[in-house]
C-alpha cells in the first residue's frame, strides 16, 4: 500500500461515522445517443437544475467503442472493452463473469442492497448476466412516459438502494433524422427525455425520508452521432458529457478533455492517440460512473473500489470525500453563476487571487455575439444585464488573467429576478439555492 492510498483510508476511517447514519443510494440515468453540444443547444430544465448544483462537463471524452453495448458495459462495469469483452451489439464475447456490473460488487459487500433497472432497450435486459438487479423492468423501445412511470413507482419504495433509468429515444431520433444539433427532431427528443426526468427527480425529491437520505444522481450518455449513426471515432461521436449531483460530490464545472481512445482502430483509421494515462487521471470518463455509484453505496465499509485489486476496475471515484478536488488537475476554477436560468441580472464569482484582467464576452446558441452590459465588476464579481434579450440558451465566455471559462446560461422571462448586490456567497455553496 503506498503512501496515497495509506491517506486514504485514513480518510475514509475518519469520515464513516459522519455518514453512517445516512443511507447512501444512487440514481443513474442514461439517455442514448446524446452529443454534448446538442445537449447544450436543447432546453433542458430539469438536467440544467443537476448541473447547476452538480460536477459536470460538456467536455468529455468516450476510450472505447461508441456503440451502445460496449458502451453502457464500460459505464456499468467500470472496466473497458478488454475486460467485459462486449465489442457490439450482439453482446457475443461478454465476459461478466469475470468484470461483472458494479451492483454485483456492491452486493458482494452489502447483501441487502436492493436495487432496481428500468430500460427501453432490451439487450440491457435480456443480454446482460451477473448484473444482480433485484429487478429488471422492460419498457418498449422510446417508452419515455412509461420508463418515467416505472421509475417514479419503484422510487415509491423506501428501501430502494439503486436504480438505473435508460432512455433511448433521442439515439431512435438520431437514427432515423441526423445525430444533429441542427436538427430539430432530435433536439425536440432529448427535450422530451428532459421532461421525464423532471418525473424521476420530483419523485426522487418526494420521498417520505429524502432528507435523511443521501443520493447521488448520475447522468451520462453512450455515445454522441454522426449524420444517422455512430460507431466511430469522429469527435461528434466520441465528445459526450458527463454529470454528477448530491451531497457527496462538488458543485464543480470540470474542464474535461480528451484522453485518447483505447480503440486500436480509432488509433489507426482515425488517428486518435493511445490513451494518456496522466489525461485520464484529471477528467471523468464513462467507467467512473460505476465506480463512483459503487463508492457512494459501500462507502460505510469503508472500502474504496479503486483499492479491491481482485476487481480491477479501469475507473476512478468523484466523491469529494475521498477524492477531493485538489487532485484532479482539470478542475481549473471555481466559478459560480446565480440565477440560472435568469431572466435579467446574472451574477458570476470567480477566484482571481493575482487581481488579473477580466474580460467577458457574450454569445448566442448558434454562435452570434450579443451585447450584454456588466452592472457590476469587482476582482471576484461581474453582474451581466440580460434585460431584452430573447429566451434561450447563451454562453458566458470569462477571461481571467488570460485564462478562459465558459459558463452556460438559460434565460428565461418567467425565472426569478437577479440581483445586483447579491448576498450569495458561493464559499459557502451547499448545493441549495
Ligand atoms: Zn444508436
Amino acid at each position: 500500500m503506498n503512501f496515497k492510498k495509506l491517506l486514504v483510508a485514513a480518510l475514509s476511517c475518519a469520515t464513516i461515522s459522519a455518514y453512517a447514519s445516512q443511507p447512501r443510494k444512487v440514481l443513474i440515468i442514461g439517455i442514448d445517443g446524446t452529443r454534448s453540444d446538442a445537449l447544450q443547444q436543447a432546453n433542458t430544465p430539469n438536467i440544467d437544475g443537476l448541473l447547476v448544483n452538480g460536477l459536470y462537463t460538456f467536455n468529455a471524452w468516450h476510450c472505447g467503442v461508441t456503440i451502445s453495448g460496449p458502451s453502457w458495459s464500460d459505464i456499468m462495469c467500470g472496466v473497458w472493452e478488454d475486460k467485459h469483452g462486449v465489442l457490439e451489439n450482439s453482446y457475443s464475447g461478454s465476459n461478466y463473469n469475470e468484470y461483472p456490473y458494479f451492483t454485483t460488487h456492491a452486493k458482494s459487500l452489502k447483501p441487502n442492497l436492493y436495487m432496481v433497472q428500468v430500460a427501453e432497450w432490451a439487450p440491457l435486459n435480456d443480454d446482460v448476466y451477473n448484473d444482480s438487479w433485484d429487478k429488471k423492468i422492460q419498457v418498449p423501445d422510446g417508452g419515455g412516459v412509461l420508463t418515467a412511470d416505472s421509475a417514479v413507482a419503484n422510487l415509491a419504495n423506501p428501501n430502494l438502494d439503486a436504480m438505473f433509468v435508460y432512455f433511448d429515444a433521442v439515439d431512435l431520433a438520431g437514427h432515423s433524422t441526423g445525430f444533429d444539433p441542427n436538427n430539430p427532431t432530435y433536439i425536440s427528443a432529448i427535450e422530451g427525455v428532459d421532461g421525464h426526468i423532471g418525473t424521476i427527480l420530483n419523485a426522487l425529491y418526494a420521498r417520505p425520508n429524502y432528507a435523511q437520505e443521501d443520493w447521488l444522481v448520475l447522468v451520462i450518455t453512450d455515445h454522441g452521432g454522426s449524420g444517422t449513426s455512430h460507431g466511430l471515432a469522429s469527435a461528434q461521436e466520441r465528445k459526450i458529457w458527463w454529470i454528477a449531483n448530491g451531497p457527496s460530490v462538488e458543485h464543480k464545472e470540470l474542464v474535461g478533455g480528451d484522453p485518447g481512445t483505447y480503440t486500436q482502430l480509432y488509433q489507426l483509421i482515425y488517428q486518435v492517440p493511445e490513451v494518456n494515462p496522466a489525461v485520464l487521471d484529471t477528467v471523468p470518463v464513462q467507467t467512473d460512473i460505476a465506480v463512483t455509484a459503487l463508492h457512494h453505496l459501500i462507502y460505510d465499509t469503508g472500502t474504496n473500489p479503486e483499492d479491491v485489486a481482485e476487481w480491477d476496475l479501469d475507473g476512478k471515484s468523484w466523491l469529494k470525500t475521498i477524492t477531493g478536488l485538489d487532485d484532479k488537475s482539470s478542475v481549473k476554477s471555481d466559478i459560480a453563476m446565480y440565477p440560472n436560468p435568469a431572466s435579467d441580472l446574472v451574477t458570476l464569482w470567480f477566484d482571481n487571487k493575482q487581481n488579473g484582467k477580466v474580460n467577458y464576452a457574450v454569445y448566442t446558441a448558434e454562435g452570434k455575439l450579443v451585447n450584454v452590459p456588466a452592472l457590476i465588476t469587482s476582482q471576484n464579481k461581474l453582474t451581466l444585464n440580460f434585460e431584452g434579450n430573447a429566451d434561450g440558451i447563451y454562453f458566458v465566455k470569462l477571461n481571467i488573467a488570460g485564462t478562459e471559462y465558459t459558463k452556460r446560461l438559460v434565460l428565461n422571462q418567467a425565472a426569478p429576478k437577479g440581483s445586483a448586490t447579491p448576498d450569495h456567497d458561493h464559499t459557502k455553496c451547499t448545493g441549495k439555492h
